[in-house]
């Protein structure tokens, strides 16, 4: 039986993009050939990246704004990295917004490269909200925030405006919600939760912004040379890509981001409804801040525990549990997982409260 599976990525996919991807391990494009076997530079996979790259940048619309869409390898984690070695100036100076773990990592790498102001952090209150009324140096090479934190559970509700280039991690909320995407110069997302399978990333990046930093950088870290190669500097991850395009095919043929927005909202207010409502649990993040990917809850009385896990784990339903960091649950709602797989999880909440 498929599980209702709650994990925080690698994730549930479309049950189609499964099963479509099942058949192109057997025989891609009618070709004789296994999509495991291809060229990266046969004409049917440059057509896969081609589409994929294109496809993201029309999902986002940004197509015709002076942005590229790369594929790259190394997660979110090597983007940490590729930011500031492209952005960031020689004795220029960097931005960045602390609202988690990830957004910390990506601090700690801008670290190596210069000067790096952090404007607001929220890491004493265990980072359950979203800093606010912070200030963004007007003099820095860029500004970088976390759209949504997937160990804490909190997403940003708004961006700040600002004169100076707008970076930002959208790996865990990536194509689940309208934004005005314009507004951000350059956006990053391991593949992982919306968008596809792990060993991909997805780089969008006003070209503008590139080649201006002065520094000489290592070719497999130079976005410039990435969009020059079209995204095939190096050999890509065939399978991931060619699977995230079967994935946001799927989206475009829901209704796109209007349409999945819709039904993140539903599944999300389903479940926060009940974690407010059901007087044994408690949610960790501020309301306001909430994420509508990763909802952050506990069992008030941590002596249910084993009687709570039972039932879910009975129920069908899997990864649950928090990140190991922070422990409690974490009931991770991509694009993918179905309104019954949260009404799966609610009833097992209600009935855990009438045997108490
Ligand atoms: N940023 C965010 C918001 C994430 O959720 C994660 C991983 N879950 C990362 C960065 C790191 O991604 P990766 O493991 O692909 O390097």
């Amino acid at each position: 039986m498929k599980k209702h599976n709650y994990s925080a990525g690698p994730c549930i996919l479309p049950q189609e993009v499964f099963e479509k991807v099942a058949q192109a391990v057997l025989n891609f494009n009618d070709s004789g050939l296994s999509i495991l076997e291809i060229s990266h530079r046969s004409k049917d996979f440059v057509a896969v990246m081609d589409e994929a790259r294109a496809l993201s940048l029309e999902l986002l619309g940004l197509e015709g704004k002076g942005y590229q869409a790369l594929f790259l390898q190394g997660g979110a984690s090597m983007e940490f990295l590729r930011v500031p070695y492209n952005l960031l100036k020689e004795n220029g100076k960097a931005s960045y917004l602390d609202t988690g773990t990830w957004a910390s990592g990506a601090i700690k790498e801008a670290k190596a490269f210069g000067e790096t102001v952090v404007v607001a952090s929220s890491k004493e209150e265990n980072y359950n909200h979203i800093p606010k009324n912070f200030e963004v140096p007007s003099d820095a090479d860029y500004f970088h925030c976390t759209s949504n934190n997937t160990i804490f559970g909190t997403q940003m509700k708004s961006f700040p405006t600002t004169n100076i280039p707008v970076v930002c991690d959208m790996s865990s909320d990536i194509f689940s919600r309208q934004l005005d995407f314009s507004k951000f110069d350059l956006i990053y997302a391991g593949a992982q939760k919306n968008m596809g399978p792990a060993g991909v990333t997805l780089v969008v990046v006003k070209e503008e912004l590139l080649g201006k930093t002065g520094r000489n950088i290592p070719s497999i870290l130079d976005y410039e040379k990435h969009i020059k190669a079209e995204s095939m500097y190096n050999t890509p991850a065939v399978f991931a890509v060619y699977t995230s395009l079967l994935t946001m095919q799927w989206l475009k043929n829901q209704g796109g981001i209007p349409a999945i927005e819709k039904i993140n909202e539903a599944k999300a207010k389903l479940l926060y409804d009940e974690i407010d409502r059901n007087p044994l649990f408690e949610g960790t993040a501020v309301k306001e801040d909430r994420s509508n990917m990763n909802a952050t809850f506990l069992l008030k009385d941590e002596s249910q525990t084993e009687t709570f896990d039972k039932m879910w784990k009975e129920a069908g339903i899997s990864g649950l549990p928090g990140h190991r960091s922070v422990g409690g649950y974490r009931a991770s709602m991509y694009n993918a997982l179905p309104l019954e797989s949260v009404q799966v999880l609610v009833d097992v909440m209600k009935k855990l409260e009438v045997g108490s």
